[in-house]
């Protein structure tokens, strides 16, 4: 029997009680070429020697081992072998003393081992026959072992390409993330279901699920955890769905979930309780616990409104989460036709002769509000905001006509009229006055107006008001959805030596790379972060990251819609620069005479002290 060099180098154990015999065995193999021999008197030595090769199991060649052996029961000993990872292809060869006639090999001492070959001892023993045997075991263990691993390899091609074909076919299907379906598999199977002439389809509806403030999260502990959030909170509501009810993850965070056989009152309690189940949970991530909230829009298929592509639904559904969300978020809002495109048409059909009356009859007005600095009360500078006079002496608030005059490209000429205004109000200030300065607020459209600039600069050397008086505000949302405009505008204008402040900060969940970007002397924070602030932990590690961002990049930060002592003592320890708000002075025709607000302390107190500490100066508008 051929056997090569490498299965002569591996190790064979001589198990035998009798020390001549093992010896002589041991010779007459080391003679043919196997170098590599160990010699065992008993069953533990087996065991012993084994144990040095527990880590490199392959270099065990077979074992040779008398069925008397002490301390050995051969049997036990080969179904132990069989049972382990390493040793398990080891073969045995037996050696028996059985008188038994016909071959001296045969095998069948352990039944369920056929790696096991018993070897009938004659005397004399017939070496050259051993040899045989000895290398027809190491052979056949060579060939399996080889053909074993073949297998293995195969098994393992076949399964890596098995996995990955089922892996690819369920990520064109599903979101990897969440396990739920992906945006387009979700359009084609609720197309499905629009198209099936079914009356209980009526029963249906689509819930648009965004989850509230999710990307300022994600911004501040990063993707990883945000991953974690947005599982957390599928998870929640998966258990509340049916395996009937269609559930996508459509955005980053915003899922869709199509619920059918539900009437109108079972769809907002549904969404209700997801809605109330989500505000409940708290996320954990190291220390630091968030709170986090959904809104949810629901539009509802109805008889009277024919759905024949999922987008519409899908855009209703959107519009109402939107409304939940301006109207204070954690809600749930029901599509209604008359929220949007009646009542809004209306709105501006209404609106523009107004605005356009208002900018010729001076029926706009401007008033201010002092933005404080939370260290000492100095007043830094005031806020222009502009009021609509009504039907001689009933005032309306910009939220009412700003948006419209957008719209309909109106907006140009309020912005300019504001600036011209605001420059002239600053002028017309007595000298003891002149350290006051004016943020003015610039509309999102604002860059595209060219007239701008140049109106700015034209009206700052006329009125011999210095540059440095001026704080123009632009909010974070229009500034990074115009980006290079905006930031070439901001630019242009610096250059006159007006100042900037992004307004509105954190609203719009937009990245705080955008910020580094801008050159803008302020940052103020979003007045929902403020409001509550001292009942809400999420709000507090909000503002503490902008904060600590805004302060690293070199910008001043305020605090909008302070309205209580204690906001402002949290503010002053969390760091914030600057406030503004209804406790430190509500919006006013006129401004000041001292620049310094006492600011109040944690009593009762501290209101009437600022309202009776000023006599106020009155300034024509
Ligand atoms: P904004 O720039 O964020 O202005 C702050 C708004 O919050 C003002 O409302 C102000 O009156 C109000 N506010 C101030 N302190 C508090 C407080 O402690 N609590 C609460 N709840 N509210 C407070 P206003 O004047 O109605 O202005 C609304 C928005 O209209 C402004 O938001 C700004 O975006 C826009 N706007 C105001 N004036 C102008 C303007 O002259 N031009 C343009 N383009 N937009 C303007
Ligand atoms: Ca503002
Ligand atoms: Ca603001």
């Amino acid at each position: 029997m051929v056997v090569s060099g490498k299965l002569k180098e591996k190790i064979i154990i001589i198990a035998e009680n009798d020390k001549s015999l093992a010896n002589e065995i041991s010779l007459h193999l080391n003679e043919h070429g196997f170098s590599n021999i160990r010699l065992a008197e008993n069953g533990s030595q087996i065991y012993e020697i084994l144990r040095s090769y527990y880590t490199e199991p392959e270099k065990i060649g077979l074992i040779i081992v008398n069925d008397a052996l002490s301390q050995c029961d051969v049997r036990e000993m080969c179904m132990t072998l069989s049972n382990d990872d390493g040793f398990s292809v080891v073969p045995c060869i037996v050696l028996c003393s059985d008188k038994q006639n016909g071959s001296n090999v045969c095998s069948g001492v352990c039944e369920h081992r056929e790696k096991c070959l018993s070897y009938k001892l004659t005397s004399p023993v017939d070496y050259s026959e051993l040899l045989i045997v000895v290398g027809f075991q190491l052979n056949m263990t060579h060939e399996r072992l080889l053909r074993h691993k073949q297998e293995e390899r195969l098994i393992n091609e076949l399964a890596e390409r098995k996995v990955v074909d089922a892996k690819l076919k369920y990520i064109v299907v599903h979101d990897e993330l969440t396990n739920l379906l992906n945006r387009q598999n979700f359009e084609r199977q609720l197309r499905l279901i629009l198209n099936r002439s079914n009356i209980r389809q009526q029963n249906s509806a689509l819930l648009f699920i965004d989850i509230d403030r999710f990307s300022l999260i994600n911004e501040i502990e990063g993707f990883e955890v945000g991953d974690k959030l947005l599982i957390e909170i599928v998870a929640i509501i998966r258990k509340e769905t049916t395996k009937n009810d269609l559930f996508a993850r459509i955005g980053s965070d915003e899922f869709c979930l199509f619920l059918e056989d539900r009437t109108a009152k079972e769809m907002k309690q549904f969404a209700d309780k997801i809605r109330q189940l989500v505000y409940d949970f708290r996320f954990f991530t190291g220390d630091v616990c968030y709170s986090t909230s959904l809104s949810i829009g629901i539009s509802r298929l109805s008889a009277i409104t024919a759905v024949y592509h999922p987008n519409e639904l899908i855009s209703r559904a959107r519009q109402a989460c939107i409304l939940a969300k301006e109207n204070g978020r954690n809600m749930v809002w029901e599509y209604n036709e008359k929220d949007f495109s009646v009542q809004e048409r209306h709105r501006d059909i209404y609106w523009v002769p107004l605005i356009r009356k208002a900018l010729l009859e001076k029926d706009f007005f401007l008033v201010f509000q002092p933005v404080v600095d939370l260290l000492d009360g100095r007043i830094s500078h005031y806020e222009v905001l502009i009021r609509m006079r009504w039907l001689g002496n009933e005032v309306i608030t910009p939220d009412k006509f700003i948006p419209v005059a957008e719209r309909m490209g109106l907006i140009h000429s309020i912005d300019q009229w504001v600036v011209e205004k605001s420059i002239d109000f600053l002028a017309d200030l007595p000298g003891s006055m002149s350290d006051v300065s004016l943020a003015i607020n610039l509309s999102s459209v604002a860059f595209q107006d060219r007239t701008l600039l140049p109106t700015i600069k034209e009206k700052l050397e006329l009125s011999w008001v210095d540059a440095k008086r001026i704080i123009f505000e632009i909010t974070e949302t229009s500034a990074v959805e115009n980006f290079e405009h905006t930031r070439e505008m901001i630019t242009k204008i610096r250059t006159l030596g007006c100042k900037f402040a992004l307004d509105d900060f954190g609203a719009g969940f937009c990245s705080f790379n955008y910020l580094k970007s801008f050159p803008v002397d302020f940052v103020k924070i979003d007045g929902q972060f403020i409001q509550n602030m001292i009942n809400d932990e999420t709000d507090q590690i909000l503002v503490k990251s902008m904060v600590e961002i805004a302060t690293k990049l070199g910008k001043k930060t305020i605090a909008e819609f302070v309205e209580g002592p204690e906001t402002i003592e949290k503010l002053r320890e969390i760091g914030v620069n600057f406030g503004q708000g209804y406790i430190l002075g509500k919006p006013k025709k006129n401004i000041l005479s001292s620049n310094i607000i006492p600011l109040p302390m944690l009593s009762d107190e501290a209101d009437k002290q600022i309202q009776g500490h000023f006599h106020q100066v009155i300034v024509k508008n």
